[in-house]
């Protein structure tokens, strides 16, 4: 094994010694104390999401979050219906991805790389086509670490009576937000994001009356978010299939922490001390941010290559791993950039020694 190293990436995440200590015991994934572990878990999830719980209702699924994407996605439009996606990166492009390959009618305004979300074309489009039922756009898209204004598209979108999407992976637990006041009806993230449980399931937290209407509209077995949930209400916290029994006592141990910490408020906070005392530290060494200051998220950045033919991101990466650090490469066309997260069991002192590392590495 290589020496260990904090993940400065978008996730999996760097998670606490307690978190992965609760996984070293075994659970039967029929046995009703675990079962209802998994229960406080959904309601967990429920009470993080808003303070109006009651119309609101969760399901957990097994796979990476975006099983969970397209679970909603082929679980919610219905064979009449039409899907609009809202695109700023790789994860809003995923959506489309999937909404096409289940042959679901797909429109999609596509923002570039760089630039938030604005709502004037999504007016206008909702109102070209008005057979679109549906809404989806990322909250955080980690391909750049853009943040979209998901309280305005979702006041337009509510005004026009549709249902809102809203993949807040990189975003839920470590962003404050309440599902009810920004109207959105399904709202997707995973176990290795900002509430920082280890990978293997993600989780739908759902507009009640929505979700039931969902019955017998899945193209896909497995990816069905009605019949998951069903069974997971009936059954008293069943999963269809083999549950990820260790990831989910991981999971739980990771809300606790996350309670500990001061809720999600408080980990925002972190996350954004992280983030400005990176952002600040790179350019002080000559790096420039791919975006404006204005458009960074807590959650991650992304830098420009410096203008140099000495840098060369690989012997970057390696450097950077053998002190104990992993970064991301970029994922854009537009620009040659690296990323570096600073979500997870990450605080300030790791971010100032990740910076003296960097400088340490300024052989460009
Ligand atoms: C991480 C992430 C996903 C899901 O990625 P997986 O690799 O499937 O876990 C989806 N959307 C966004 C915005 C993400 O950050």
């Amino acid at each position: 094994m290589s020496t260990p190293y904090l993940l400065l990436t978008p996730g999996p995440l760097s998670t606490s010694a307690s978190v992965k200590e609760a996984m070293l015991r075994d659970s039967c994934t029929w046995d009703e104390d675990y079962n209802q572990i998994v229960q406080g878990i959904r309601q967990k999830l429920v009470d993080l999401a808003t303070l109006t719980p009651e119309k609101y209702t969760s399901v957990l699924m097994q796979g990476s979050g975006s099983f969970c994407v397209e679970a909603v996605i082929g679980s919610s439009v219905p064979a009449n219906g039409k899907l609009l996606v809202l695109t700023n990166g790789a994860y809003g492009k995923r959506i489309a991805q999937i909404a096409q390959m289940y042959g679901i009618s797909t429109s999609i305004i596509d923002f570039g790389e760089v630039t938030p979300v604005t709502v004037e074309p999504l007016i206008q489009r909702l109102v070209e086509e008005p057979d679109i039922t549906h809404v989806a756009v990322v909250h955080c898209e980690t391909t750049t670490g853009l943040l979209n204004p998901i309280e305005e598209v979702g006041q337009v979108v509510k005004e026009h009576g549709k249902v809102y999407i809203v993949d807040a992976m990189s975003s839920f637990g470590g962003i404050p937000l309440d599902m009810h006041e920004l109207g959105i009806d399904y709202l997707i993230s995973s176990a290795n994001k900002c509430i920082q449980g280890v990978p293997g399931f993600g989780f739908i937290i759902a507009n009640r009356e929505e979700l039931q209407q969902c019955k017998g509209i899945s193209r896909s077995l497995s990816l069905d978010i009605y019949d998951q949930w069903e069974t997971m209400e009936s059954g008293g916290g069943k999963w269809r299939f083999t549950s990820p029994t260790h990831v989910v006592h991981a999971f739980k141990q990771a809300l606790q922490e996350l309670e500990e910490e001061g809720g999600v408020a408080a980990r925002y906070v972190r996350y954004k001390q992280n983030q400005d005392a990176l952002a600040i530290g790179m350019e002080r060494l000559g790096y420039r941010s791919l975006l404006p200051k204005s458009a960074h998220s807590p959650i991650i950045t992304s830098f420009l290559y410096p203008d140099s033919e000495q840098f060369n991101f690989q012997i970057l990466y390696h450097r950077l791993k053998h002190s104990g650090f992993v970064i991301y490469p970029g994922k854009i066309s537009a620009a040659d950039t690296f990323r570096i997260g600073n979500i997870g069991e990450i605080y300030l002192k790791d971010i100032h020694r990740l910076l003296e590392v960097m400088e340490e590495n300024c052989f460009w």
